[in-house]
């Protein structure tokens, strides 16, 4: 059986390179019918933030990227918070030192300085000559302890990566890290080792961060007696082709996405997109489709740069495709938070909006002109294909101002048109500028009279023609 696991660190908000991970052991787990765990890797205490956890979980929830087991959905594996978990790591470390493949370790952070500044890459074994009885005798008495890894001096280990193939580190280029910290806490380098074989993880998904370290987890399996995981460690996401997506930089987490207007389905199908493609050119994937399409070979070597036109894009298909009625829910508040849109037919409005956002918060531009109307650019009168200007508007103003008092409004744009042997398009573009002030609008002349209301473009006709007459 498949088992996959994401194993965030409660750090902050879930963004999009933490999610794009999970998105992907998700999708392994679901195509080889396995399952997707969630471990809360909280062991550096300084990097806590309270809440991450609960932001993490509704996160991937609200995605669809229901896990099986996790911290607050329980499993056989648990405890899934890595604080929960601290004795068992230290009888493992004491395993390892029983048979020399880590030892205590006593230096001072004096020593430790002094060793960087002396020119040493990497901790020099000191302790590790330390009779185990003598360190024992300095635990008992209170003195202060970590517990490191011992990486033989020699040899290399060589494994695949299912991305990357065939990776060799020389053991010479690792160090030999602290497994238990002098807090009792276990490092990353530990828990993952032990949490993975304990929980049954047997493919590994995570960032190339960890591709040069892996031999080192490696050689704390083979030391356990544990079976090795098969992994596959992922390429960065890209701000730009210089800087990855980090959340230093500001670059948005899952739910600023969401506070912008873009729909889930939208996101999860972009970010699925930054690192793995399907067989042919498809890039428009439901979870559902992904959870189908989603294999190893289409897993990218190369990092991908974040694009946010794309994800603009792939938000229109998924906007386009909701019925009327759920697009004017998810709307909704986003109109609330419009000041000007209060008092309006939000449903017309809706009906207008829903083929022109691209993403929800678009329902603020693209109403703009509701409140902006004074001072527009008068030139906007002047098109060349329907040869209008401002004196043709200052003429059939007035004409204008009658056509509003019509029952049908459309009927009768059309007999000022007819009546003085215009074009249609002449009329009904110079009655849209001049009760809009905008060229583009997200509807037609009739349809920006029916929301505006009559008394509004009534106001707004007698406004452009001072203005026209005042030029
Ligand atoms: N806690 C690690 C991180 O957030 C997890 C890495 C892993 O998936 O093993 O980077």
């Amino acid at each position: 059986m498949v088992r996959t696991r994401f194993a965030p660190s409660p750090t902050g908000y879930l963004h999009i390179g933490g999610l794009r991970t999970a998105l992907y052991a998700y999708l392994f787990a679901k195509k080889n019918n396995g399952k997707f765990i969630l471990r809360i890797e909280d062991t550096d205490l300084e990097r806590y933030v309270p809440g991450a956890v609960e932001i993490i979980c509704r996160t991937l929830k609200d995605a669809g990227l229901t896990y099986d087991e996790g911290p607050d959905v329980g499993g056989d594996c648990g405890p899934y918070m890595q604080s929960e978990r601290k004795d068992l790591y230290m009888k493992y470390a004491k395993q390892l030192i029983d048979s020399g493949d880590a030892y205590y370790c006593f230096c001072t952070k004096e020593r430790l300085e002094q060793l960087h500044k002396d020119g040493a890459v990497k901790y020099d074994k000191h302790c590790m000559h330390i009779p185990r009885e003598e360190a024992e005798k300095r635990i008992a008495a209170g003195e202060k302890y970590v517990i490191r890894q011992n990486i033989p001096e020699q040899g290399s280990d060589t494994y695949t990566d299912l991305v990357f193939g065939d990776i060799t580190v020389d053991y010479k280029e690792l160090e030999d890290n602290i497994l238990i910290k002098s807090d009792g806490m276990p490092t990353y380098n530990f828990a993952n080792v032990i949490d993975d074989y304990l929980m049954g993880i047997d493919y590994v998904i995570r960032g190339i961060e960890y591709l040069s370290s892996t031999p080192k987890y490696n050689l704390l399996y083979r030391a356990l007696g544990w079976r090795l995981p098969k992994y596959i460690h992922l390429q960065p996401i890209m701000r730009d082709e210089r800087h990855k997506l980090s959340k230093r930089y500001g670059d948005a987490s899952y739910e600023d996405f969401i506070k912008k207007g873009y729909l889930k389905e939208a996101i999860v199908n972009y970010i699925a997109l930054l690192g793995w493609s399907g067989k042919n050119d498809t890039e428009k994937f439901t979870l559902a489709q992904l959870e189908e399409a989603f294999d190893l070979e289409g897993l990218s070597k190369s990092p991908s740069v974040f694009d946010e036109n794309k994800m603009r894009w792939l938000n229109s298909l998924y906007i386009r495709e909701l019925d009327e009625e759920t697009f004017h829910k998810m709307a909704l508040p986003f109109y609330e938070k419009t000041e000007r849109l209060k008092g309006y037919d939000l449903r017309f409005l809706s009906s207008l909006l829903h083929s022109r956002c691209e993403v929800l918060t678009d329902v603020d531009r693209l109403t703009v002109f509701l409140d902006e109307f004074d001072g527009y650019d008068l030139t906007l009168f002047e098109n060349k294909k329907w040869k209008t200007d401002g004196d043709f508007a200052l003429k059939i103003i007035p004409a204008l101002k009658e056509a509003l008092k019509a029952e049908d409004l459309h009927a009768a744009l059309e007999k000022v048109a007819d009546n003085g042997g215009y074009k249609k398009g002449q009329v009904l573009w110079v009655f849209r500028i001049a009760i809009t002030g905008n060229a583009v609008t997200p509807g037609g002349a009739t349809e920006m009279a029916k929301l505006l209301g009559r008394d509004k473009c009534m106001e707004r006709l007698c406004e452009s023609e001072k203005r026209l007459q005042a030029r």
